[in-house]
């Protein structure tokens, strides 16, 4: 089987106690079947901790009064790895931020925005895919094998057409946009030839306000987001977003989403949701970096993390955006 990542998948290595945002804090996280069987053989001390913080009936760890993982110890460290090693962590906690996709022999995988360390190497790291043999796992297959082969080819067009920075990425929205369409029709009709993605010199734009009030009735998941996002439409004053500063940042968080999605399509048949969830993403992005007033790395990356964490953790949120207008 094939394993295909962005080169940069390699270079993701969790920052552990250096990280701002810790991912063990403010969530239930769940055990799966095989490291809870192994979790409850383990005896002594650290055996009997590890039985009185896990929740039995649905085996996952029980948060502290503040939310903390009860393995989180006072320096952010994990005490699991600590005194187990980090080969005996469960699959979410072994996984995080890392996501797949199974393809019949093709799993492709990637680091999600939502973590910190991760995003900083999206938004700054150059595209390109990267594939190795890997031993065969269960897999789900395409039903349609020409359908897989149409997708895969638009894609490699899509992530080559927000990389030319000839074209603005304004311009290359809204031609994505167009060719979503053109390729929902081709899924329809059946005939399975990618065409190239065309020119029409319109720039992507939502009305900022709309898109905004709508940010706000997707489900909250963090307390400071509503006020961030609240403060920063109050500060502005209709100045462009889609600044030299932020393109590069904006064209690989463009090309993430691309890359985790849009394949999704295979098994539902639909396009236009995933190119929505691309442009409207990018668009908030764009406009929440530029009213940031700070082009840097370190805060771009912080903004689209906390982005990425308000609506990719919620899959109603996904769904939302997804099928915004349309
Ligand atoms: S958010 Fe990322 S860098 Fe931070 S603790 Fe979690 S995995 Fe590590």
């Amino acid at each position: 089987m094939i394993f295909r990542v962005p080169s940069y998948y390699d270079d993701f290595h969790c920052i552990a106690d250096k990280c701002k945002d810790n991912c063990c804090i403010g969530w239930e996280i769940d055990i799966d079947d095989k490291t809870f069987k192994k979790y409850l053989s383990v005896g002594g001390d650290f055996g009997e901790r590890l039985k009185s913080s896990i929740n039995m009936e649905n085996p996952s760890f029980i948060p502290d009064k503040s939310g903390r993982c009860p393995f989180l110890n006072k320096d952010n460290l994990c005490d699991i790895i600590l005194n187990l090693g980090e080969d005996k962590l469960c699959d979410i906690c072994n996984n995080h931020p890392r996501y797949f996709e199974w393809f019949g022999n093709i799993k492709e995988g990637g680091i999600g925005l939502s973590c910190e360390e991760a995003s900083r190497i999206i938004l700054s790291s150059s595209f390109s895919l990267i594939e190795k043999e890997i031993k065969d796992e269960e897999t789900e297959y395409p039903d349609e094998e020409n359908l897989f082969d149409f997708l895969l080819s638009a894609r490699e067009k899509i992530f080559s057409y927000l990389s030319d920075e000839n074209i603005p990425l304004e311009n290359a929205l809204a031609d994505i946009y167009e060719y979503g369409l053109i390729l929902e029709d081709i899924v329809f009709d059946g005939d399975f030839n990618a065409p190239e993605i065309k020119s029409s010199g319109k720039k992507f734009s939502l009305d900022t306000d709309k898109i905004i009030d709508f940010l706000l009735t997707l489900e909250k998941l963090s307390p400071e987001w509503e006020p961030y996002i609240l403060s920063t439409k109050k500060s502005y004053k209709g100045e462009d977003f889609f600044i030299r500063e932020t393109d590069k940042y904006l064209r690989n968080i463009a090309i993430y989403f691309i890359f985790r999605y849009f394949l999704k399509s295979v098994y539902d048949d639909e396009i236009m949701p995933y190119i929505n969830l691309m442009t409207i993403s990018v668009f908030i992005l764009a406009f929440l970096f530029a009213n940031g007033k700070d082009f840097s790395l370190e805060t771009c990356s912080e903004i689209a993390k906390n982005f990425s964490k308000e609506i990719e953790y919620s899959e109603e949120n996904v769904e939302a955006i997804s099928y915004y207008g349309i």
